[in-house]
């Protein structure tokens, strides 16, 4: 059976970025869109409905944060990869704040882009019938990895793509700790010498939505000088 091609839709305003990824992505076999402003990324996001973005941070019209928010808005799960052409780390985490799953930070290689990509489609491409539970308690919170949908109580909120994937992993190794350096691998696809702050971003947003008391974690512990573990 033929794979479904994937649709990427890049927003970026330097011509030769969009180039250079959209050459590279239609020969790995994506088809792709493009985009030179934010509004013109926001509405080809709503017709073309991408299976990833990848959005840059400097864009003529609008602010990149802004962008993905409103990307964010209209569709809860679709994995939005930014790049930045900063390394501040305020930048990344606001990025990560404003919806973005992921960024890459300027200059990157396109092959490293694309392997985030295709990573995050195998993920997604794993078959539910593995055995895995789609439903799972947390505490109080009742966790729903298909809707990616959790809620507590009357709250109900929306998980992202990666935020599911951190907790798929920890599930699959209930109570014993799995290290930041592992998360990383599995979950964005990426070589330990990436920054290990990308899952500690991730833990801090997961336990807002699952944790009774955020600040002190009941479930989702921290495992000095190792990484992370779950307990439900
Ligand atoms: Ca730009």
């Amino acid at each position: 059976m033929a794979a479904v091609r994937k649709k990427i839709l890049i927003i970026e305003d330097e011509p030769q970025i969009v180039l250079g990824l959209s050459d590279a992505l239609a020969f790995e076999g994506f088809i792709v869109a493009s985009a030179s402003t934010g509004r013109e990324g926001v509405a080809l996001a709503k017709t073309q409905r991408p299976n990833a973005i990848v959005l840059d941070l400097m864009l003529p019209d609008m602010n990149g944060f802004k962008v993905c928010e409103v990307l964010r808005q209209q569709d809860r799960l679709v994995p939005i990869l930014m790049l930045t052409a900063r390394s501040q780390e305020a930048d990344k985490i606001r990025g990560l704040d404003a919806g973005a799953d992921d960024y890459v930070t300027k200059p990157f290689s396109v092959g490293e882009l694309i392997a985030r990509l295709r990573a995050i489609f195998r993920r997604a491409e794993r078959p539910a019938s593995d055995g895995a539970p789609e439903v799972i308690h947390i505490g109080d919170a009742l966790v729903n990895l298909s809707s990616h949908q959790v809620t507590r109580g009357k709250r109900s909120e929306q998980l992202s793509f990666y935020e599911v994937g951190v907790l798929r992993l920890l599930h699959e190794r209930l109570g014993q700790p799995v290290s930041r350096d592992e998360i990383l691998d599995k979950i964005w696809g990426l070589e330990a010498s990436s920054s290990n702050r990308t899952v500690d971003n991730f833990i801090v947003k997961l336990r807002k939505k699952l944790e009774r008391r955020p600040e002190k974690p009941e479930h989702i512990l921290t495992v000095y000088g190792c990484g992370y573990k779950l307990a439900l």
